[in-house]
């Protein structure tokens, strides 16, 4: 059986600087992430070396592009993957899944989530245009299936003020940088973990799951990211979530 394999990519416009050393620390947070999902499976998947890309746009011409509204965080999303598509980038091998991380400069609250054309945005993060936590079928970028669990959407796509504190930012660093104060990543003293749960969602929406209907104590849980008081650190797959989880047979 072949295991499966999450690549990491980074993404940041012309001329602006990803955060030092994200490609050790997106490895980092995957493979956290991957060391979860051995806990509750006692099976997992493996983390690629993350690879880098720089847009050929400034954030200020992809603004003046598209101006930031619930529908162009997609256009943005769409364009630069294309970028690293054109520069050999591939989002359809199997079996990989993809984890899109595009860095971008502070950006003031923008709190909205929309479906377009089949695809959840999440952006009701402060300061974000994309979500921290959405899941793109891989069709959606020119490849014959979604990715590689029927169902699965095979990418995620990271793009607000969480990957910088997943970069070892601090809040106090990140607000003298221009991210809004008010941004609720930055108040949360457990967001480090938080990120991991949130990561371990993702890559679950990769492998087939759903969100369930009810507060389950489960990271597919969707809702629970705000809220002080979830037991982020006790949080578990449902028995039918890790049977789904399982019958992938991608991990080992
Ligand atoms: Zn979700």
């Amino acid at each position: 059986m072949t295991q499966l394999i999450l690549q990491p990519i980074g993404f940041s416009p012309k001329g602006f600087r990803k955060p030092t050393r994200w490609d050790y620390w997106l490895f980092h947070l995957h493979q956290r992430t991957a060391e979860y999902y051995r806990l509750e499976l006692g099976k997992t998947f493996q983390v690629a070396s993350p690879r880098g890309y720089t847009g050929s746009l400034t954030w200020a011409e992809i603004q003046a592009r598209y101006p930031i509204t619930i529908w162009n965080g997609g256009n943005i999303v769409r364009d630069a993957v294309m970028e690293t598509q054109l520069k050999g980038q591939s989002y359809c091998r199997q079996p990989y899944i993809y984890a899109f991380a595009y860095f971008h400069p502070p950006m003031t609250p923008n709190p909205q989530e929309f479906d377009w054309q089949g695809i959840h945005y999440s952006i009701q993060h402060e300061g974000n245009p994309v979500g921290m936590g959405g899941a793109v079928g891989c069709e959606n970028w020119g490849c014959t299936q979604s990715g590689p669990v029927p169902g699965g959407p095979g990418t995620n796509i990271g793009g607000d003020v969480m990957l910088w504190l997943a970069c070892g930012y601090s809040a106090s660093k990140l607000i003298s940088m221009g991210w809004p104060a008010s941004a609720w990543p930055l108040k949360d003293p457990h967001i480090y973990d938080k990120i991991i749960m949130a990561n371990a969602h993702e890559i679950g929406h990769s492998l087939g799951l759903g969100h369930p209907d009810q507060p389950d104590g489960s990271p597919m849980k969707m809702w629970m990211w705000e809220d002080p008081a979830t037991p982020y650190w006790d949080l578990h797959f449902t028995d039918d979530e890790k049977a789904t989880l399982l019958a992938t047979g991608l991990l080992s």
